[in-house]
C-alpha cells in the first residue's frame, strides 16, 4: 500500500509568527522530518503553509495494525497509512466506527489510537519503522481518554475554566485561535483536569468548558463532566459548544454526566452563510453539523428545559450575515421557542480576518432589532471591549528559523 506523500511549504506571506514551530505537534520539529499532516496549515494566521507532493518518497516502513502487518512508503502519518487501510472515517457521528479525525490538529485527540502500547494521536504522529498500532475499539476504551486543554481563570468573571484544544470547523475570525490550533499545552486525562483545576465548592460556583470544540473527544467529555460534578456537586458546569456534533443521545449523556448549562454557538441557518462562517470544505460534513446543531437547540428545549439552562449564542457580522439571514435566525430560533434567552456576539477581527474593522455599536443594535422582531423576547449583545481582544500573531513571535 502506498499513496501520495506531501511536504508542507510555506511563502513568501509568512510572518515568522513562531505558531506552526512553537505551538503545533510538529514532526518536523520534533524529528527533523516533515509528515505532511497539514497540522501547522490549520493554524497559520496567514493561510501561508500549504501540502506539496513530494516526487519520490524515499522510506519503506513495514509496521503492524492489530497484529496484522503491512509496508507503507513514508514519510507519512499513522492517521494517513490508516486511512489507505480503510481504517479511518471522516464522516462525523459515522456508524461505521473507524478513527475519527475530528480537529486534525493533534488538539482533540479524538483519533487517539494506542502505538507501542501508549495512547497518542494518529494525526500528527509519524509512521515508524516496526510500529505496532492497535485500533481495536474494546482495546482503546480500556485507556484512560486524555485530550489537550489549557486550564485557566479567565476575565471578566475568573470562573475555574477548561479550554479544550482543536475544532472540527475552521472560522477565518476565531477568537480563540492561538489555543484552538495549537497542541502543544498538556494532554491530560479528565480526572487530572479536575485535580489541576484545585476547585473549592465555596468559592466555585461556576465551572466552564469551552475551546476549541469541547464536545470532538466524547468520552473525554463526559468523564470530565462527571468528575467536576463529583468534585463540586453544587456547582454550575456550562459547556459552550458548537453543537455540530450534538445528538440527542450525546446531550442525554451528559445530561445524566451532570452537565447544568449549555451554551449552543449557532453560526448560521442556511448553508452558504455557515460555510462562509466556519470553513468547512465538504458541503456534505457542513449540512451535517449545521442540522445537527439546530436540532440540538430543539432538543434541548423541548425535554431538558427544566434541568439544563440553555443559552444560544449568534457570533454575527454583517460581511457573513445578511440582514436576511439574522432575521431568519431568530424566526427559526422563536419557532422552537421565543423565550430562549440569545446572546449576540460581535464577531471583532481576529485570526486571518485581523484586519476587518470592528463594528459600531449600532449595528449590534440593529441585529438585535431585527431578531426581536422576528419574535425573540431575550436577546442581549456582546460586543465593545467586553471581549477580550484575540491574541495578535504579531504578540507570539518568539525567532525565525528556516522552515
Ligand atoms: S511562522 Fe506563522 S505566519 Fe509563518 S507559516 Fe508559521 S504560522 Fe504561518
Ligand atoms: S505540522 Fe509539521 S509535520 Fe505536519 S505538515 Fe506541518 S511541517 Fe509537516
Amino acid at each position: 500500500m502506498s499513496g501520495k506523500r506531501f511536504i508542507a511549504v510555506r511563502d513568501e506571506t509568512c510572518l515568522d509568527c513562531g505558531f506552526c514551530r512553537h505551538f503545533v505537534s510538529c514532526s518536523k520539529m520534533q524529528m527533523g522530518r516533515c509528515i505532511g499532516c497539514g497540522a501547522c496549515i490549520k493554524g497559520c494566521p496567514q493561510g501561508a503553509i500549504r501540502l506539496q507532493p513530494l516526487a519520490d518518497p524515499k522510506s519503506t516502513i513495514n509496521f503492524t495494525v492489530d497484529g496484522k502487518s503491512y509496508t507503507t512508503q513514508g514519510p507519512v502519518s499513522v492517521l494517513e497509512a490508516l486511512r489507505e487501510l480503510g481504517r479511518v472515517t471522516d464522516e462525523p457521528g459515522s456508524k461505521a466506527g473507524g478513527i475519527q479525525p475530528h480537529c486534525s490538529t493533534g488538539g482533540c485527540w479524538n483519533c487517539a489510537v494506542l502505538i507501542d502500547g501508549v495512547l497518542d494521536r494518529s494525526c500528527v504522529i509519524p509512521l515508524r519503522e516496526k510500529m505496532e498500532i492497535i485500533t481495536t475499539l474494546e482495546i482503546l476504551q480500556q485507556a484512560e481518554p486524555k485530550r489537550t486543554v489549557t486550564l485557566m481563570r479567565p476575565a471578566p468573571h475568573y470562573h475555574p475554566s477548561v479550554f479544550t484544544h482543536g475544532c472540527n470547523y475552521h472560522c477565518d475570525l476565531c477568537h480563540n485561535w492561538n489555543l484552538t490550533f495549537s497542541s502543544s499545552g498538556s494532554a491530560i486525562h479528565p480526572k487530572e483536569a479536575v485535580t489541576k483545576l484545585d476547585l473549592d465548592p465555596e468559592r466555585d460556583s461556576w465551572v466552564g468548558i469551552s475551546g476549541g470544540e469541547p464536545t470532538l473527544n466524547r468520552a473525554w467529555l463526559t468523564e470530565l463532566v462527571k468528575a467536576l460534578h463529583k468534585a463540586v456537586p453544587d456547582s454550575r458546569i456550562q459547556l459552550d459548544t458548537n453543537a455540530s456534533l450534538l445528538t440527542p443521545d450525546y446531550i442525554d449523556e451528559l445530561a445524566a454526566a451532570g452537565i447544568t448549562d449549555i451554551s449552543p454557538d449557532l453560526k448560521a441557518l442556511h448553508l452558504d452563510t455557515f460555510i462562509k462562517a466556519c470553513g468547512t470544505r465538504s458541503e456534505k460534513i457542513a449540512r451535517q453539523y449545521l442540522e445537527t446543531s439546530w436540532n440540538a437547540v430543539r432538543y434541548l428545549n423541548d425535554t431538558y428545559s427544566k434541568k439544563i439552562f440553555m443559552a444560544v449564542s449568534l457570533p454575527c457580522h454583517p460581511r457573513i450575515h445578511s440582514k436576511a439571514e439574522i432575521e431568519d435566525i431568530g424566526r427559526s430560533i422563536a419557532e422552537i421557542n421565543p423565550e430562549i434567552p440569545v446572546t449576540l456576539i460581535e464577531y471583532q477581527p481576529a485570526f486571518q480576518l485581523r484586519d476587518w474593522p470592528f463594528l459600531s455599536p449600532k449595528i449590534m443594535e440593529q441585529a438585535q432589532k431585527i431578531l426581536e422582531s422576528a419574535g425573540l423576547h431575550k436577546v442581549i449583545v456582546q460586543g465593545g471591549p467586553e471581549i477580550p481582544r484575540a491574541v495578535d500573531p504579531a504578540e507570539l513571535a518568539l525567532c525565525s528559523e528556516e522552515f
